[in-house]
């Protein structure tokens, strides 16, 4: 028997009354498992098999597959499930993990922000835009490819610059000197200031750091096509974020 404190990323129909299960352990990264029955209308197992489900679950395991026998949920996330802004953004933060989780083994705190990140918009702590701006932040904080802010990006002299030009080729702030030789996009110095306040914040501490309502939508949009750009994580659940919120 296997145990995990787990957070259901995505869903599969599998069979006639099971399901496949993608879930964030956050002890060990990624894991799949079967929900045997998780669709029939008097299952155990069957809030724990919804998406963004999250507590203690035990597998038994058969051969190098994992099979879900009963969970302890602590936490199903109903506003958010059930608020179209906060779950569209609940599925980009879903979405960028399970992408993000093979390219890390750092699963604690990615798995903290994740969960934090869900609690803020729960609580209604934070906003829908200011807890994706948050949560991507501190992704790309944490897998180590933060832009460069303050300092230009090709020859690492001091920028400051209001708005500031942005490189996603180049991954940051350009000054102005190289600006006319790099495609940059204009972004206003208060957003990369509230990105990098946020990227050096604790999940912990999501609330006190995060960014107004602007700079959270500025962040989230350039943040999403700089992860597209530097590792090329296409989101398909952005563009539903996008049409609704930016
Ligand atoms: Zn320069």
């Amino acid at each position: 028997m296997e145990k995990h404190y787990c957070i259901v990323l995505r869903t599969a129909d599998y069979k006639d009354y099971d399901k496949i299960l993608t879930l964030f352990s956050r002890s060990d990264g990624r894991i799949d498992a079967q929900a045997r029955g998780a669709r029939r209308l008097k299952s155990d197992i069957a809030t724990a098999a919804q998406l963004l489900s999250c507590g203690e679950y035990e597998f038994y395991k058969k051969g190098d597959k994992l099979f879900l026998t009963t969970a302890l949920i602590k936490q199903e996330f109903y506003h958010v499930q059930n608020d179209f802004d906060k779950f569209a953004a609940a599925c980009v933060m879903l979405e960028l993990s399970d992408k993000l989780l093979q390219n890390t083994d750092d699963y604690e705190d990615l798995f903290l922000a994740l969960i934090y990140a869900l609690f803020a918009m729960e609580q209604g702590t934070l906003s829908h835009t200011q807890a994706l701006a948050y949560f991507f932040a501190r992704i790309v904080e944490r897998m180590g490819i933060f832009p460069a802010i303050g300092t230009c990006a090709v020859c690492g002299n001091e920028t400051g610059g209001d708005p500031a030009a942005f490189s996603m080729e180049e991954g940051g702030e350009i000054c102005g000197e190289c600006a006319p030789h790099v495609a940059t996009v204009s972004v206003p110095r208060s957003a990369l200031l509230s990105l990098v306040k946020m990227g050096g914040a604790r999940p912990q501490d999501i609330v006190q750091s995060a960014a107004g309502e602007q700079e959270a939508g500025s962040v989230i949009d350039l943040m999403s096509r700089y992860l597209e750009n530097m590792m090329e994580v296409h989101l398909k659940t952005m563009k539903c974020f996008r049409e609704k919120s930016l």
